[in-house]
């Protein structure tokens, strides 16, 4: 059973009312299906976050038919929805049945040729894993490079454009989670607008956490994650399309996978009388429009600005703590905050016992590349400043007592 996977307790760090919550699951003669419970944690890493209670209820709602005129008023509320927390001014935006990466693929598959030059700026592991993709599809990759904690500066996106100009797309993370970096994305959206190249934005961490304005901006292809800054369950990823990125679309030479077909999805969410796709996973429909019920309704600048007020405050504590933050102040993320592991301290020891004795989740370091840093997601629902306060207080009393032992 997966909470088997997920939850067995790793490390010798456990201490006893740890193993004793754990035992549950780490015994081998349970019967599976009377015992699956999960422990609540308060999760604080890079994603998920904890759904708000209005999305968890939504998930309980009768199930219904995914032709059945009730369900498809409801898609259509959802798109709607969607629309507002993108920015979107005439786009085609709706979620697919698949997470933030599929939505990353998509948008490759769905813009680029085989052989196509595609612009990337990577400064972590999101921008990385975009630059994977893109090989994965045949395209060839002109990769614009920064160090983990910068971002990657406009002029140099346009100096590669400039030596490629027949390029395809230009590719950048706008919230990098890796690293806790936000690229200035309307400032690039401006300087592309009047060519031919396509803009693509990975706003996983920044959709409903951070100013996004996909029509104003001028983003051709914008991908998300229903799990992050949306504060739904994990599990779907809204996407919005351009009409010119469309317009693309309709004319590639390659023929894509039936799965994320665009145009296709785009008869069943948004036409109507819809056509037939794929069966939606109900349950996240309806989670997402609670989600997005709740995003709207509370107003999108007054949710960024409870982002902005949450990081403010953890950078303030873990900095009076004498933590530091490791992306420039300039470019910071609010969602999302990477604290430098100091020296001597064992970063993922200190992790664990945030979990078990906490019951809080941050993050560490993202692959190989990464520095030794703790990744802290202030997101959704734990947006707020008693929870910044509650994170960096643990986070500080663990190192301090590991150090005075
Ligand atoms: C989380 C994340 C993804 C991947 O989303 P999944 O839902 O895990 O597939 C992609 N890009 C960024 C920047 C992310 O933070």
């Amino acid at each position: 059973m997966v909470s088997v996977t997920l939850l067995s307790p790793s490390g010798p760090e456990r201490r006893d009312d740890a193993r004793t919550a754990h035992a549950s699951v780490s015994g081998h003669n349970r019967s599976p299906m009377s015992e699956l419970s999960p422990p609540s944690r308060l999760l604080c890493g890079p994603g998920p976050t904890n759904a708000e209670p209005a999305v968890l209820e939504a998930m309980q709602l009768p199930i219904l038919g995914h032709m059945d005129p009730d369900l498809q008023d409801i898609l259509l509320e959802v798109v709607d929805l969607l629309g507002r927390a993108y920015g979107a001014s005439g786009e085609l935006v709706l979620p697919l049945q698949s997470t933030g990466t599929s939505g990353m693929e998509t948008g490759i598959a769905s813009l680029v040729d085989p052989g196509d030059v595609v612009i990337i700026g990577v400064n972590g592991y999101f921008g990385a894993r975009m630059v994977e993709i893109a090989e994965r599809w045949g395209a060839e990759v002109v990769r614009v490079d920064a160090d983990w904690g910068e971002h990657v500066p406009n002029e140099r996106l346009l100096g590669a454009l400039d030596d490629h100009p027949g390029a395809r797309l230009v590719a950048i993370v706008h919230a990098e989670t890796s690293t806790g970096v936000e690229h200035p994305l309307a400032e690039l959206g401006a300087q592309l607008s009047g060519r031919d190249t396509l803009l693509m934005a990975d706003c996983v961490t920044s959709l409903g956490g951070v100013e996004l304005r996909v029509g104003d901006w001028g983003v051709d292809y914008a991908y998300s994650c229903t799990q992050k800054c949306l504060g739904s369950a994990p599990g779907m990823s809204p996407i919005a399309v351009s009409e010119r990125a469309l317009q693309r679309f309709d004319a590639r030479r390659t023929t894509l996978p039936f799965t994320f077909d665009l145009r296709l999805l785009e008869r069943y969410w948004v036409n109507r009388p819809a056509t037939y796709h794929h069966t939606v996973p109900v349950p996240q429909v309806y989670a997402l429009h609670a989600a997005l019920t709740g995003v709207v309704e509370e107003g999108l600048e007054a949710r960024w600005e409870r982002h902005r007020a949450a990081a403010a405050r953890f950078a303030q504590r873990i900095g009076a703590g004498g933590l530091e933050l490791l992306a420039d102040p300039e470019h910071r993320l609010a969602p999302l905050s990477a604290v430098r592991v100091p020296e001597g301290a064992d970063g993922a020891a200190v992790q664990r016992e945030l979990l078990y004795e906490h019951g809080i989740e941050v993050g560490g370091g993202l692959g190989p590349a990464a520095p030794p840093i703790w990744r802290v997601g202030l997101m959704g629902h734990n947006a707020n400043e008693a929870t910044a306060d509650r994170v960096a207080g643990a986070l500080l009393e663990v190192l301090g007592r590991r150090s005075s032992n």
